[in-house]
C-alpha cells in the first residue's frame, strides 16, 4: 500500500456532516460521535470511493465484502457500550474502520478476518494509523479466539443464521455479545452473560449484512 490520502478541509466537513445525520437519527453517546469525527473513513476505502466516503452508506471493499455503513458502525458500537481497557473482540474485519472505532475508544480489539487479502490489507492500514491496541487475525471468526478469552465485549459485523456457542463461551460474565441474527434481514441482538451458564437476550432493530460464513478464503 503507498500512503495514506490527505485528510483535507473538504472531508473534514463532509465528515462533521455524516456524524450530525447520525446524531439525528438518534445516536447520542457523544464519545462515539467524536471518534466518527476524528477518524477518516476514506482511509479505509478505495480512491474510487473517496469522494462518497462520507455518505451514510456501504461500499464495496473487494472479496465481495463491504464495509458498514456509518450508522450501522454507531448502532453496533453504541449497544457494546464500551469502556476504556475492555477487552473487545471483532468478527469481520473488513476495512478496519470498526475496529479503528474502537481502539479510538480506548478498547483493546481483537479483530478476526476470514478473508486473507483483507486481513492483510487492512493489518497494514491499521497499523499504518498507529493503532496499536488493535490486533488483527486471519481465521473462522465463528470459533471465536479462545487464547484470549473471556472477552468484556463480543461484536459480530457479519449476518449469522445462529449465535455460535464459542461466542458465547468466550464472554466474560457481565459481558455482551452484538450480532445480527438472521438470514435475508437480520435483527440486532444483544446478549449479556448474566452467569456461568445464564444468558438476558435483547432485541433492537432491523439491519442487512454480508453472510457470515464459514472457514478461511486464501488469496
Ligand atoms: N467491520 C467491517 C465490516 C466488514 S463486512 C468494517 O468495518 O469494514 C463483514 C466482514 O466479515 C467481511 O470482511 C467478511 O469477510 C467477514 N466475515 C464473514 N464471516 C466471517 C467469519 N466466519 N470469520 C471472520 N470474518 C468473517
Amino acid at each position: 500500500m503507498t500512503t495514506l490520502p490527505e485528510d483535507t478541509y473538504w472531508h473534514k466537513g463532509m465528515r462533521r456532516k455524516l456524524v450530525d445525520s447520525i446524531r439525528r437519527r438518534g445516536i447520542s453517546d457523544e464519545r462515539i460521535l467524536s471518534a466518527m469525527e476524528a477518524m477518516p473513513r476514506h482511509f479505509f476505502l478505495e480512491k474510487a470511493f473517496e469522494e462518497k466516503a462520507y455518505e451514510d452508506t456501504a461500499f464495496p471493499i473487494g472479496c465481495d465484502q463491504t464495509i458498514s455503513q456509518p450508522y450501522t458502525v454507531a448502532y453496533q458500537t453504541a449497544l457494546l457500550e464500551i469502556q476504556k481497557r475492555e477487552k473487545v473482540l471483532e468478527i469481520g474485519t473488513g476495512s478496519g474502520y470498526q475496529a479503528a472505532i474502537l481502539a479510538l475508544l480506548g478498547a483493546r480489539v481483537f479483530t478476526i478476518e476470514r478473508q486473507e487479502i483483507l486481513y492483510l490489507r487492512t493489518r497494514e492500514l491499521l497499523s499504518r494509523l498507529g493503532l496499536r491496541n488493535v490486533r488483527c487475525y486471519f481465521r473462522d471468526g465463528s470459533k471465536g479466539l479462545p487464547e484470549f478469552a473471556p472477552f468484556d465485549k463480543i461484536l459480530v459485523t457479519a449476518a449469522a443464521d445462529a449465535v455460535p456457542q464459542s461466542l458465547l463461551d468466550q464472554l466474560a460474565i457481565g459481558g455482551m455479545l452484538v450480532i445480527p441474527v438472521g438470514t435475508e434481514i437480520q435483527r440486532m441482538e444483544r446478549i449479556t452473560r448474566v452467569g456461568e451458564s445464564e444468558y438476558k437476550t435483547e432485541q433492537f432493530d432491523h439491519f442487512r449484512f454480508v453472510p457470515f460464513l464459514k472457514g478461511i478464503e486464501k488469496k
